[in-house]
């Protein structure tokens, strides 16, 4: 076990798991996008190991693009989001896939949904891998979801605790004596 694993409590989702998932979510979205002009989003930073693995499995021409946006500190949503760095190109005219590691509020999703809606794109959808729906304040329309999770704060496959723990090959839990003392 290394240094990173000592503070996983559980493993919520394994490596196979996810795989599997993965495929079948690439498949859906082959299936919906294979005539179209494609343009998929990721939310940074969390989302890149989701982006990658899913292209992965998608036989099709696509763009891909990024957007940062922040309301977390440590464990805890702040509620305010923010955007840090937005799109390079232009989305007006083009089916857009928001690729997004895990819904939580729903906060970051309802507010990027405008913004984007804003830039008058083609269609506009939602891939998320988890959903974290217990603690949602705000309706969104999900079109791609992997896993609803419960309500525990979870690490690895992309997701940080403090910027650690993205390199974990598995979806696993904190334990809460790491941000305890937050
Ligand atoms: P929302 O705006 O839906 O509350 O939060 C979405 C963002 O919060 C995600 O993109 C992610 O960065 C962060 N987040 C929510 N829950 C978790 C969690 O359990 N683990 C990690 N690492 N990040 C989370």
């Amino acid at each position: 076990m290394n240094r990173l694993e000592r503070d996983i409590s559980e493993v919520l989702l394994g490596e196979d798991e996810i795989d599997q998932k993965v495929k079948e979510l690439a498949q859906k979205i082959y299936e919906d996008y294979r005539e179209k002009d494609l343009i998929l989003v990721s939310i940074l930073k969390g989302s890149v190991v989701f982006l990658v693995h899913l292209m992965k499995y998608l036989p099709i021409g696509f763009a891909i693009d990024f957007i940062e946006i922040s309301t977390y500190e440590g464990t805890k949503s702040t509620g305010v989001v923010r955007l840090i760095a937005d799109v390079r190109e232009s989305i007006e005219g083009k089916d857009v896939l928001i690729i997004e590691d895990i819904v939580d509020t729903g906060l970051t999703l309802a507010y990027l949904k405008e913004n984007l809606l804003t830039r008058r794109p083609r269609s506009l959808k939602i891939c998320v891998l988890l959903d974290k729906y217990e603690r949602r304040q705000i309706k969104v329309d999900l079109d791609y979801v992997g896993f609803s999770i419960p309500d525990k704060f979870v690490v690895g496959y992309g997701l940080d605790y403090n910027e650690r723990y993205r390199n974990l090959p598995y979806i696993g839990v904190l334990k809460p004596e790491i941000f305890s003392s937050e």
